[in-house]
Formats: C-alpha cells, structure tokens, sequence
C-alpha cells in the first residue's frame, strides 16, 4: 500500500493552478498539522500495522512551505502509526525558493526522493506562470539538494507555455539536463477553469500554443530526454533507469493507497471490491474534524477494469494483459477485441507479448484512445 499526504499550503498560487492549495497564515498551518496528525492516528485503524507501507509521497500544495518542526511531527506520527517498509520510497515536493535551508533536515528524516517544481529557466517564462522563484533559486536548491545527500531528484517541467519556441524549450531542456537529475516531469500546461489564465486567455479548448505546436514541444521534450539516456516511461514522465517514481507507477498500476489531508483521495480494499473515496475539499470542515469524506464509492468490478486500462495505457510499457487475466479471470482480448482491433487499425496501440501499448500516434490520440475502454 502506498501512502499520499496533502499539504495544501503555496506561499502564493501560481497563474496556472488549479490544484487545491494556497497561502495561510502560520496559525492555521498549524490546525492543518494538528489536525493531520489527527487524522493518521484514526485512520492508521483501519489499515493496521500488518500492512506494508511501500512509498510515502508528500505532495500538495508545496509541503516545503511547512517548518521543519512540523514535517518531523506529520513524519514521526506516519512511522508510529503504519508500517513503512525499510526501503520505502519517500518523496517530498519542494518549491525551489523554500526548501533550501530544509533540505539537510529532510534527508535526515528519511526522505530519499525530492521533486523540485522548477518549470523553466526562463524569467519571463516564469514570471508568466506566475512562480515565486527564479533560474538561480533552482539552482542554488539542487546542488544543495545533492550536498545533503539527495540521490533521487526529480524535476518539473513545463511545456506548451505561452509564448514558448522550440528554442526556450530547448534550453530549458538542455539547462536541466546538465543537472543530471534521475527524474523528469514535462507536463503541457493546460488552461483551467477559475485560474488567472483562465481569465486572460479565456476558455479555450486544448493548448494555449495550438494543438499542433504542443505536439512539437511534446515530442522535442521526448527525443531530447530519450537521446540522453532517460526512458519514457509515462506518457508525461522520464527517468534514468531504475529511477522511475514508485509511487506514480504503483498509482497507475492500481496498487491500492490511502490519502491523508484536504481533498486527498484514497482506494483502498474493501469486501465487495476496491472502496475509492475522497476527503472533504473544505479546509474549515477539515480542521473540524479531518475525518470528513465528500465523497465515498465501492468501484464495480466493470470500472476496475476500466482503471487498469486506461491507467496502464498511460505507461510506455502498456498494460500487462497477464497480470490482467490473473486480476480479472477473463483476457483483454475477450473483454475488448474489437476495440483493440480497431485501434490496432488506426495505428494507435500495439499488442506485443504480454502488453497492449500506445504507439507514437496513439500518445498523440491518448484521450481519444482511453475512452474506447470506457463503457
Ligand atoms: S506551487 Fe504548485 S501547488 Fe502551489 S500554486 Fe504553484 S503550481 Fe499550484
């Protein structure tokens, strides 16, 4: 079982966000840790102490925003109340500005992994997306980052930013690759709805760029990260080998996991089938009792298998139609040999062995493609 803790605190929201976080005064960060703290005693009941803890991520929001004091609270009440393994994978988010006098301390408690929100090395790029931090900021955090003891960094960043030309992207790419980092994110900005740019370009359908410019940047991004060693593993997502996020990975593979703090969705085993529920999106009703659910669902056995699918297919190396059958007691090809087939057809997925895949063009048709595998 994997563990995910959501710290919904920025010290200011960026152009683009639409994730659940933003500033707060230090009082309340603090119900937030209390009230965290809270909520892992309770729930660490249902789960027990017998069931391993593989990766811990902590994400948000920007968990660096939090004292050290209160990282090593939230820390220490995970270690007591579950059982996480000796070579879990525990990941923080750091924003590049925040995390630097931190980062000694978080190596000292047993993060391993640090996924450093750099986005690009741009100024004006930057200043755009409305980011706190500069070029030099990054870069003072990374080597930091490496002298207390980080050997698993992870990078952010992003494409299909307004304005942005092969050739920005290209030093962005050739900047962070000159890091070395073991890990990199390049997700395509999307406009979202009650952002700021949302406000300033309006509601526009796909990428601000034009869809065909956000290819360009997407497959620049691929062929730069591939020629350099790193393996595409997910659609958005590079690492050198052996560096790939087990917690991302097991999320797309559907290992089961539990999420603490506001908002923070959960799927967890229950008798009938996997239990999907989601904590209450409202800091006020949080703080008030942290064990307050919006939402709470027992998933079909139909909609597990609509998960593995569309999950999988976001992975280079496909669903694993083995491990499929073995889940579910039937193939994929008797649940969706005429979609495949199609598909197949069109040049969009590849049936190789023991995978079903995207090709080239079916990244490109991703959404068009997940959707033949929901009913
Ligand atoms: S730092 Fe991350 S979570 Fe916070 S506002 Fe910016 S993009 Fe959103």
């Amino acid at each position: 079982m994997e563990i995910y803790v959501h710290i919904p605190f920025c010290e200011k929201k960026c152009n683009y966000c639409d994730f659940l976080s933003g500033p707060a005064d230090p009082m309340v960060r603090q119900m937030y840790v209390n009230a965290l703290c809270a909520e892992i005693a309770q729930r660490s009941k249902d789960i027990g102490k017998g069931e391993k803890i593989t990766t811990v991520y902590f994400g948000g929001g920007t968990p660096s925003v939090l004292e050290n004091v209160q990282i090593g609270v939230i820390m220490a009440a995970l270690r007591e109340h579950f059982n996480i393994s000796k070579d879990a994978e525990i990941t923080i988010e750091v924003n590049p500005k925040s995390a630097r006098d931190k980062l000694q301390f978080l190596n000292g408690l047993g993060f391993n992994r640090l996924s450093i929100g750099m986005q690009s090395v741009h100024r004006s790029e930057l200043e755009l997306l409305g980011r706190i931090h500069s070029f030099e900021e990054f870069d003072e955090c990374f080597i930091d980052a490496r002298d207390a003891g980080f050997t698993n960094i992870s990078v952010d960043v992003m494409t299909a930013i307004p304005g942005q030309t092969e050739q920005m992207l290209s030093a962005t790419l050739d900047k962070v690759l000159s890091y070395s980092p073991e890990h990199i994110s390049a997700y395509s900005l999307t406009i979202e709805r009650g952002t700021p740019f949302y406000e300033q370009f309006g509601d526009i359908e796909g990428p601000v760029v034009g869809e065909e410019n956000e290819r360009k940047l997407y497959w620049l991004t691929v062929d730069k990260l591939k020629a350099k060693g790193y393996k595409h593993y997910e659609i958005s997502n590079f690492a050198k080998p052996g560096f790939e996020s087990r917690h991302n990975t097991g999320y797309w593979n559907r290992v089961h996991y539990l999420g603490l703090g506001l908002g923070a969705s959960s799927c967890l085993p229950a008798p009938e089938g996997d239990e999907r529920s989601r904590n209450t999106t409202s800091l006020e009703a949080y703080l008030g009792n942290p064990l307050t659910k919006e939402e709470s669902n027992v998933l079909t056995r139909q909609e597990m298998i609509e998960e593995t699918m569309y999950l999988g297919l976001r992975m280079m190396d496909g669903v694993d139609t083995d491990a499929f059958e073995r889940q579910f007691g039937v193939t994929v090809r008797s649940l969706y040999a005429d979609v495949i087939d199609d598909l197949a057809a069109q040049g969009l997925v590849y049936e190789g062995g023991s995978s079903l895949s995207l090709t080239d063009l079916g990244i490109d048709y991703g959404n068009h493609v997940f959707a033949q595998f929901l009913s």
